[in-house]
């Protein structure tokens, strides 16, 4: 008797061009999530099959947070004979309670000679001879799935819920405007969970911000690492900018125009580093630099797609998921992140473009952009390093 976890693909198999394109993303992302553990995967157009000597339990935690996975099932894979298969359900039935229950074959092994339907009678023939209990084809208690394979079948009861999406990677690379705070770890998370394969970009300003607001930032990462493998941080040198805004906007611009600089960079690095979007986690309404009027002011610095996944969602929805996910602990943390030192009292809710380019012909921003991108330090490996951080 063997044990091993079956996974079920769910809404990539309706992609039928891009199928194998889609498995084998999803596998290479297993392989990634599961990098400290001894497995063994099979795969086929429907199913995939993972073996492993380390805990089973622990393995399907992890696989619990790999996108493009919908359905985890523990199964027990016996040779393909009736007395195995009936020896291993009873096994399976012991320590369960029910009172009714249906059997669900499939004869994937097409050379298996008996057919679909005499397997079903077979076997809840076989149960209802040895366990007290009803058939119930249309509610049942339990399900006794038996799948005839070539290689052996495979018997499960119990179906975990995957995380859903597609897998990370499918549809190329994003960049994450990543801060401490609540919302944009949510957005990162979403994005994922479509198969946009993030990494992180963060704009520090010591010693303004201090160094507890980066560790945050990079538990934060590692986190959102969880679901990916394939995180990384490029921390950006944002203090001199932030001073020359500072020296040279009014007071009730310095937040738009602090945001049009983080715009600026954030897209010129994308350009250079082919990111195909950008990702924050601005939502409508929530602050003055999120309003409507504010929003077209900023985002006129870039011409890449800006994709703010928690737009529209309120912040209680946003602070559910950020639960769920494991971020909100770490995002409430007090530190202080450079848009909220030196907060202004009234920052413009409705900023005018023409205003914008004045107060930036103060200072000569490029050059500082310029040297900002030059000196962005990339942080990588987040599978262990950072968990651990704060
Ligand atoms: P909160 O959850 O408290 O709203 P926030 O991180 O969303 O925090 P906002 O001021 O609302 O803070 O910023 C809007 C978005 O801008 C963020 O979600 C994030 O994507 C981006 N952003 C803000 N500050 C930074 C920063 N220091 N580095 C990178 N991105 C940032
Ligand atoms: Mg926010």
């Amino acid at each position: 008797m063997n044990k091993l976890i079956l996974i079920k693909y769910g809404e990539l198999t309706t992609k039928k061009a891009n199928r194998n394109f889609f498995i084998r993303t999803l596998e290479k992302n297993i392989k990634n999530i599961l990098c400290d553990d001894a497995i063994e995967i099979k795969k086929d157009r429907v199913r995939m099959y993972i073996k492993t000597n380390n805990n089973i339990e622990n393995v399907v935690k992890k696989l619990q947070k790999v996108f493009g996975i919908h359905g985890i099932v523990i199964c027990y894979q016996v040779d393909n004979n009736i007395d195995s298969m009936k020896k291993q359900i009873l096994e399976i039935l012991k320590d369960k309670e029910f009172k009714t229950f249906k059997i669900n074959a499939k004869r994937a092994d097409k050379t298996f000679p008996i057919h679909t339907m005499e397997l079903n009678n077979i076997f809840g023939g076989f149960v209802l001879q040895n366990i007290e209990c009803r058939v119930d084809v249309h509610n049942p208690d339990i399900t006794i799935n038996i799948e005839v394979r070539p290689e052996g079948t495979a018997i499960y009861i119990d179906e975990i819920k995957g995380a859903g999406g597609y897998p990370v990677g499918i549809q190329g690379k994003g960049l994450l405007m990543l801060s401490g705070g609540i919302d944009s770890p949510v957005a990162g998370y979403l994005a994922l969970k479509r198969g946009v394969d993030i990494e992180c970009l963060y704009f520090e300003s010591p010693p303004h911000t201090s160094i507890e607001a980066k560790n945050k930032v990079l538990k934060l990462a590692s986190i959102l690492n969880e679901y990916s493998g394939n995180i990384r941080v490029h921390i950006v040198p944002f203090t001199k900018i932030q001073e020359e805004i500072y020296k040279n906007v009014k007071d009730n611009y310095i937040i738009t125009i602090m945001r049009r600089m983080m715009y600026r960079i954030a897209s010129e690095y994308s350009k250079r580093k082919n990111f195909k979007i950008i990702i924050n986690g601005e939502s409508i309404g929530q602050v003055a630099s999120q309003t409507l009027d504010s929003m077209i002011v900023i985002n006129n610095v870039t011409n890449l797609p800006v994709i703010r996944p928690v737009a529209c969602l309120d912040k209680l929805e946003i602070i559910e998921i950020a639960n769920k996910i494991g971020t909100y602990e770490t995002s409430i943390l007090p530190y202080e992140d450079c848009c909220t030192i030196f907060l202004p009292k009234h920052p413009v809710i409705n900023p005018s473009l023409d205003k914008c380019l004045l107060y930036e012909h103060n200072f000569n921003y490029e050059e500082l952009i310029e040297n900002a991108i030059n000196n962005i330090e990339v942080i990588t490996n987040f599978s262990n390093d950072y968990k651990d951080i704060l």
